[in-house]
């Protein structure tokens, strides 16, 4: 596995340097950001990832120049732009509502804020006809926003902000009110258009499966903070905290106690008389009698009847449950050690399930898909009231 990408492979567009956001009113301070350090490179299509109410929205309206951070620096191209109001920065911001103005055409909205800027109009007409082209809009300039379909409406919120030439667009969620199939059909062509106009991109989710596709690196938010950075192969595959195992996919947690450490690896008993090695380097600092969290996950267990292979981690347990998905058969299992487990297979072939409902198996897995986890950090105050004053 190649060292985390916690840096940007090309130049730094914008800098996050201690950022945090407190929003005081008479019921108190709420922290939305509590200290946030973040470096993205142009032409970056980077997403900021976390459930509802992580601080994603305001971290993002504060590069925007819609909330002023209450500490810290905002870097646009290594100038420092706390203070500048949004139509002075270089950056445009897309919001999930489309904000259309519904009496003008799809032309005379691209080219609103041309027109208010004085741009000429010969200079206007070819940069919004190359916007509604780069959208494939360019055969509907001339209607008006409700003859359009949502998706087709989003895009042309994405023409206006593009018509400007930002440096960066910041992008709020802007599918979360397309069905499924326009959505995942509206990430590819982002992805298109974020690749032939090459502007940084940085785009707000609470949706994993989005973020995974879209981005080049992301960021994992949890109550203000940023829990982990990386490219989507590194999050999903080596998530390092118990949030971003849970949030990003699906997981199995086991927490077992170091029995022994051999130099190149830990074995940890995680029941009765089972255990587990994991590679010395994911149970860094681990101690003999210390208990230990790990996750493997499930597309990397198989199930056999039999005992596995040797060198394999391997659990005993008992099948309760099989779905058959298609693709894939999802086994749900009851671990000897009491853990509940889950195991995707994927059906290569159409034979009959490798294991029934009540059977007794052996869950098995290559060590280096034992990932220990980060310990919990110390609770964190909910973005929520902490101190009336
Ligand atoms: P969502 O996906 O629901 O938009 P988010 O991750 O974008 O969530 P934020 O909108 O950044 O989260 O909000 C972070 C926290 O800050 C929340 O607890 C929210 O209630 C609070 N917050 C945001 N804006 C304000 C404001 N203007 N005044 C007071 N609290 C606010």
């Amino acid at each position: 596995m190649p060292e985390p990408t916690t840096a940007p492979a090309t130049v730094p567009a914008i800098d996050l340097v201690g950022v945090a956001k407190r929003f005081v009113s008479r019921r108190g301070t709420v922290t939305a950001v509590e200290r946030v350090d973040l470096t993205i490179g142009e032409g970056e299509f980077f997403s900021l990832l976390g459930p509802s109410g992580c601080g994603k929205t305001t971290t993002l309206r504060m590069i925007g120049g819609f909330e002023e951070p209450t500490e810290g620096q905002i870097l646009l191209y290594g100038s420092d732009v706390v203070g500048v109001p949004p139509n002075h920065r270089d950056v445009n911001m897309v919001f999930q509502s489309y904000a259309l103005f519904p009496h003008m055409t799809v032309f005379e909205n691209v080219a609103f804020g041309l027109k208010r800027k004085g741009v000429d109009k010969a200079e206007a007409t070819r940069r919004v006809n190359e916007a509604l082209e780069l959208v494939q809009l360019d055969e509907k300039s001339s209607r008006r926003p409700r003859e359009l379909s949502g998706g087709q409406q989003q895009r042309v919120a994405l023409a206006r902000a593009l018509v400007n030439r930002p440096r960066a667009l910041l992008l709020d969620e802007p599918l979360a009110a397309l069905d499924l199939k326009l959505r995942q059909a509206m990430q590819l062509e982002l992805k298109r258009i974020q690749r032939e106009v090459g502007i940084t991109f940085i785009f707000v989710t609470h949706d994993q499966n989005e973020a995974l596709t879209m981005s080049d690196r992301l960021v994992v938010m949890n109550a203000g903070r940023i829990e982990q950075l990386g490219s989507p192969r590194e999050v999903y595959e080596r998530p390092r905290t118990r949030f971003v195992a849970g949030f990003i996919g699906t997981s199995n947690l086991l927490t077992g106690i170091v029995r022994s450490l051999d130099g190149s690896a830990a074995v940890l008993e995680v029941g009765a008389d089972e255990s587990v090695v994991v590679p010395e380097g994911a149970a860094a600092g681990a101690r003999p009698g210390q208990s230990l969290d790990l996750t493997v996950r499930p597309e990397k267990m198989r199930i056999t009847a039999g005992p596995p292979d040797a060198g394999w981690c391997a659990l005993r347990g008992r099948v309760t449950e099989v779905v058959y998905l298609g693709t894939s058969t999802q086994y749900a299992v009851d671990a000897l050690g009491g853990s509940e487990l889950l195991v995707f297979s994927q059906n290569a072939s159409d034979a009959e399930d490798i294991a029934s409902r009540g059977q007794d198996v052996w869950l098995s897995w290559r060590p280096e898909h034992s990932l220990a986890l980060e310990p919990e950090p110390a609770p964190v105050a909910e973005p929520e009231l902490e101190a009336a004053s």
